[in-house]
C-alpha cells in the first residue's frame, strides 16, 4: 500500500479493498487484479497470471474473515486474526517512496504480491480491531442487500454499501412509508 498518507487512512483504504473483495466473492465476480488497483495497491497492474490466481484462491478462506465481522464480538473476531497472524510471513521495515512520509510494509519487495496483499488484509484488521474493535463494519441497510461496507466515517453514520442505488431506493421507501402513514 503506497498511496496514503497516514498510517490511519492506509489502514482504512486497506479494509476498503478488503469489503470490496469479499462483496465481489460473494456476487460471483471477483477480480482482484482490478479491484486491487483501484485499491491503491500499486503492484495489482503489472502482478504476474500466477500470483493472481493463487491470490484469488486464498482470498476465497480470507474473505470470509471480513465477512464475519458485522455480526461477531470484537473478542471473537480477535481470536479470529490472531489465528491468521500465526501463520502470516511478515517482514516489517518503516519505508518512504514515491513522496509519500514514512510508512509500515509488512513484506519486503521481493514477496510476491498475493503474499504482499494477504499480509497487508491481515495486518490491517488487526490494527483496526486493536483500535475501534468491530464496530466499523457494517452490512448494507437496504431491504434485498447483503453486501459489507466499512465505516470510514468520523461519526459512523454509514448505512448503505457503496451502490448508490442501495441509499435511494431506501430513501424512497422510508418516504412512501412515512406518507401511507399519514405523517
Ligand atoms: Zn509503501
Ligand atoms: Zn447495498
Amino acid at each position: 500500500m503506497h498511496v496514503a498518507s497516514t498510517a490511519q487512512s492506509e489502514i482504512r483504504i486497506t479494509l476498503e479493498a478488503f469489503v470490496a473483495l469479499a462483496n465481489d466473492l460473494a456476487a460471483g465476480e471477483l477480480d482482484a487484479r482490478s479491484t486491487l488497483a483501484n485499491g491503491g495497491f500499486s503492484r495489482a497492474s503489472g502482478a504476474s497470471a500466477a500470483s493472481i490466481q493463487r491470490l484469488s484462491t486464498r482470498l476465497v478462506s480470507l474473505t470470509q474473515l471480513v465477512a464475519e465481522f458485522p455480526e461477531c464480538s470484537t473478542e471473537e473476531a480477535l481470536a479470529r486474526v490472531n489465528e491468521e497472524l500465526t501463520e502470516l510471513p511478515i517482514t516489517p521495515s518503516i519505508v518512504a517512496h514515491d513522496g509519500t512520509g514514512p510508512h509500515m510494509h509488512w513484506t519486503p519487495n521481493t514477496a510476491t504480491f498475493d503474499d504482499q496483499v494477504i499480509a497487508d488484509l491481515v495486518m490491517a484488521s488487526a490494527q483496526e480491531l486493536v483500535e475501534n474493535g468491530t464496530i466499523r463494519f457494517g452490512r448494507c441497510a437496504a431491504a434485498d442487500c447483503e453486501r459489507l461496507f466499512y465505516d470510514g466515517t468520523r461519526n459512523r453514520s454509514r448505512r448503505f454499501c457503496d451502490d448508490p442505488r442501495c441509499a435511494s431506493k431506501t430513501h424512497t421507501a422510508d418516504h412512501r412509508a412515512r406518507r401511507a402513514g399519514g405523517v
